[in-house]
This record gives structure tokens, sequence and C-alpha cells, in this order.
């Protein structure tokens, strides 16, 4: 009976390694992914910048228009201004003229204003375009190491796969089954040993009675507490 308990501990040991290299491969897509993600934030970033861009300078297009039309009807009053008889055509021209002047020079700040903020945006792609240059470079060789990692993973659970079956010739099948259903229910632990006089998967007390029986080693025995199988240290 010794022997089948050692070997059960022995295989639990076991597929908890298994599981914690699984649980790493599994991360890694993850990790891979959230790569990706942190760069198409910053590429969002720089498109966003160019958008930008392009909005000012049709913004720039479109006002530096307006102020030339302005500044024609402006030339046109003041050629007019040569050939009015009454002062009070005059007057009124002038009025016209002075009103133009006000609105161009509104729109020249609009202009300049626009052409700051479009030396800001080409800053800011600049900026972020080298950003994402670096990154880019980065993420690339954290992605290739990942790669690796990964292989070597799958390298070491599969050796430990070979392991496990080899272990397992002549194992009794029901014995097994059992393992791998406490296992599949207890969150991958089927086997604990006792802990300090209690179930080391669920630190539930164990009774004097239950105690002997454990160190006489006649059959397997679980816990009352949690159903995973108990075994004695003899160590
Ligand atoms: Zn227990």
């Amino acid at each position: 009976m010794r022997k089948t308990k050692d070997l059960l501990l022995k295989l639990q040991k076991l597929d908890d390694g298994i599981d914690a290299l699984r649980a790493d491969e599994e991360s890694i897509p993850e990790t891979k992914q959230e790569l990706e993600e942190g760069l198409e934030a910053l590429e969002e970033k720089v498109q966003e910048a160019k958008g930008k861009s392009v909005e000012f300078a049709k913004k720039r297009k479109e006002l530096e228009i307006e102020l030339d039309s302005m500044n024609e009807k402006k030339n046109k009053f003041k050629t007019q201004l040569f050939q009015v008889k009454s002062n009070r055509e005059y007057e009124a021209l002038q009025h016209e003229i002075s009103g133009l002047d006000e609105k161009g020079s509104g729109l020249e700040d609009e202009i300049l204003g626009i052409l700051d903020q479009a030396e800001q945006a080409a800053t800011i792609i600049k900026e972020e375009e080298a950003r994402l240059k670096e990154e880019s470079s980065k993420a690339k060789a954290e992605q290739a190491k990942l790669d690796q990692d990964l292989e070597k993973l799958r390298s070491a659970i599969a050796i430990k796969l070979d392991e496990r079956t080899r272990m397992l010739v002549g194992v009794d099948k029901i014995l097994l089954k059992r393992y791998e259903r406490i296992r599949e229910s207890k969150n991958g632990l089927a086997v604990t040993s006792v802990e300090n006089g209690a179930c080391g998967g669920c630190f539930r007390r164990i009774p004097p009675q239950e105690m002997q029986n454990l160190k006489r080693d006649e059959r397997i025995i679980t816990c009352e507490g949690c159903g995973r199988i108990i075994i004695w240290k003899w160590e």
C-alpha cells in the first residue's frame, strides 16, 4: 500500500509541475496580445494626430480663401471710393471697408491660431512616430523571446508527460480514475499529506482514530472534509 501511496504523491507532484508549466504556456498568447494592443494604441495616436493635421490644413485653406475674397472685395470698395459722388456714399463705403478690415484681422488671427495648432500636431506626429518605432522593435524582440519561451515550455511539458506515462505503467486504472476525478473537482490537488495533524488540502483536523488508520496504511483514506486522498508522511 505504501508503494501505491508514494506513487500517488509522486504523481501529484508531477501533475502540479505540469499544471504550472501549462499555466505559463497559456499566459504567453495573452502577453503577446497585450503587446499587440499596446502598439495598436500607439498607432491610433499617430493616426489621430495625422487626422487632426489634415483638418487643420483644410481649415487653413478655407480661411485663406475667405480672406482673399474679402481682400478682393475691400480693394473693389477702395477703387469705388474715387468714383462716388456724395459724402453719404463715401462714408458708407468707408464703413464697409473698415468692417472688412476688422473681419480680415480676425481671420488672420484665426489662421495664426490654426498654424500654431498644426505645428503642435506635427510635433506630436513626429514624437509618436518615433515612439511607435521604438516600441515596435522592443515588442518584436519581446515576441521572439516569448516564442522561444513557448517552445521551451512545450518541450518541458512533453518531457513531463512522457515521465507520467512511464510512471503510470501497471498502476491500477480504478485508482487512477479516482485520482483524476478528485483532481478535477479539487482544483488540481487530489493527493495531500497529513500536515500538523490536519489535512494538507483543507486543514481539517484529523480525528485520532483516522490518524491510526492512516499510519496503519491498509487502505486509501480520503479526507471527510474535502474528499482528497490523504497520505501519512513516513519520513
Ligand atoms: Zn481535506
